[in-house]
């Protein structure tokens, strides 16, 4: 990543966003995909980063079609790209929020036959058609339509009056698990109950259905994950960029002698004198209590001595002695990623991102 060109205010903790890597993510999972077309999941605010910085650059890449999760932040996406890009909305259709959605041409992925009947009676009501998304359940029972709902369907047409089904679609359970069979049997599935809707294009793939091959890309894939640097195939290498760097300020140092409590509950007591460092970061700002790890300054470790309180961190900076007050240490970056540190949480980089606060200073890097 480049340096920021803006110089940087002094905040607690900065959180920089590679809007060139997240590009060369998006372009990669393109090629990946061959001819089948890359949408972009960006709900939750884009996994955190921030919809209105990320949707554009994806936009400029020449994606097409987007997804999110709320009508809100569909209202949200429609501002921030305009009228032509497609948005479709995965948690589908609240009973009410039917004439807002047509209205902002947001196309809800019906996910049940009550979806599919106030979506077809807005439809008659308005006299025109109007598109949608159906989701099938091809085996991880969450959202989507079940077989009979799909049978239904199919033997009555009349049931799908005045909705123009766009895509049809469905999500994989263990995507990131390639030796497991459950993935071959929801493609068998999906197969099997698309075929019995009306012909649309169809879509299958998260980040991680994309390596599965090239059976599960159908005609549109819907990353969402790798496009932020979280890697699609866990316990191998990471094909993509990072995207997130964060950085937290220390704001006091101090030597602590031995037999000195350090941080709540004394987490640490010394064994030997040692170096103490706070830095400006604590699970307010969505660093997990849980997340028992490290700060690095210079390449070399700083691991955690006391525990991650809601403002501050004490790090164990023994190792680095010419670390003072104002300088920043690395939290995701180079020498620890995005991955690891919510391996070291017990949790997916995907609750580590979407848990990021607000008290940030946010750099958005392009180039
Ligand atoms: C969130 C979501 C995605 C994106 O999944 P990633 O694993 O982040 O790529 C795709 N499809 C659906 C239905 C989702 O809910």
């Amino acid at each position: 990543m480049r340096p920021p060109a803006t110089p940087v205010r002094p905040a607690g903790a900065i959180l920089t966003i590679d809007l060139a890597a997240l590009r060369a993510n998006y372009r990669l999972l393109r090629e990946r995909l061959g001819g089948a077309e890359c949408g972009a999941v960006v709900k939750a605010n884009a996994y955190g980063l921030g919809v209105e910085h990320v949707a554009p650059a994806l936009r400029r890449e020449g994606c097409r079609t987007f997804f999110v999760a709320h009508l809100s932040e569909g209202v949200r996406l429609r501002e921030v790209l305009g009228p032509d890009p497609t948005i479709y909305v995965l948690n589908g259709l609240h009973p009410g929020a039917e004439a807002e959605c047509a209205e902002l041409g947001l196309l809800p992925v019906l996910n049940s036959d009550r979806q599919v009947a106030a979506w077809r009676h807005l439809a008659s009501t308005l006299g025109r058609c109007l598109p949608a998304a159906l989701q099938v359940d091809s085996g991880m029972a969450r959202l989507g339509m079940s077989r009979p709902e799909i049978e239904a369907l199919s033997r009555d047409p009349s049931l799908l009056d005045g909705i123009e089904v766009r895509l049809a679609m469905s999500h994989l359970a263990r995507a990131d698990e390639p030796g497991e069979p459950a993935n071959a049997a929801q493609l068998k599935a999906f197969e099997a109950l698309s075929a019995l809707l009306p012909k649309a294009r169809r879509a299958l793939a998260n980040s991680s259905g994309i390596f599965l091959g090239g059976s599960y890309h159908f005609d549109l894939a819907r990353p969402g994950a790798a496009l932020y640097g979280i890697n699609p195939q866990p316990g191998r290498d990471n094909p993509m960029r990072p995207v997130v760097r964060i950085q937290a300020r220390v704001i006091q140092t101090r030597i602590v002698e031995p037999g000195e409590g350090i941080g709540y509950g004394h987490r640490m007591v010394a064994p030997h004198r040692m170096k103490a460092a706070t830095i400006s970061l604590g699970y307010a700002d969505g660093w997990h209590r849980c997340a028992d790890s490290a700060a690095w300054f210079d390449s070399v470790r700083l691991p955690f001595a006391g525990r991650v309180s809601m403002d501050s961190i004490v790090l164990d900076a023994s190792a680095a002695p010419h670390l003072e007050a104002g300088d920043l240490v690395e939290m995701i970056g180079g020498d620890q990623s995005l991955d690891d540190v919510a391996r070291q949480a017990g949790t997916i980089g995907y609750e580590v991102l979407t848990s990021l606060g607000t008290r940030f200073q946010r750099i958005f890097l392009d180039d």
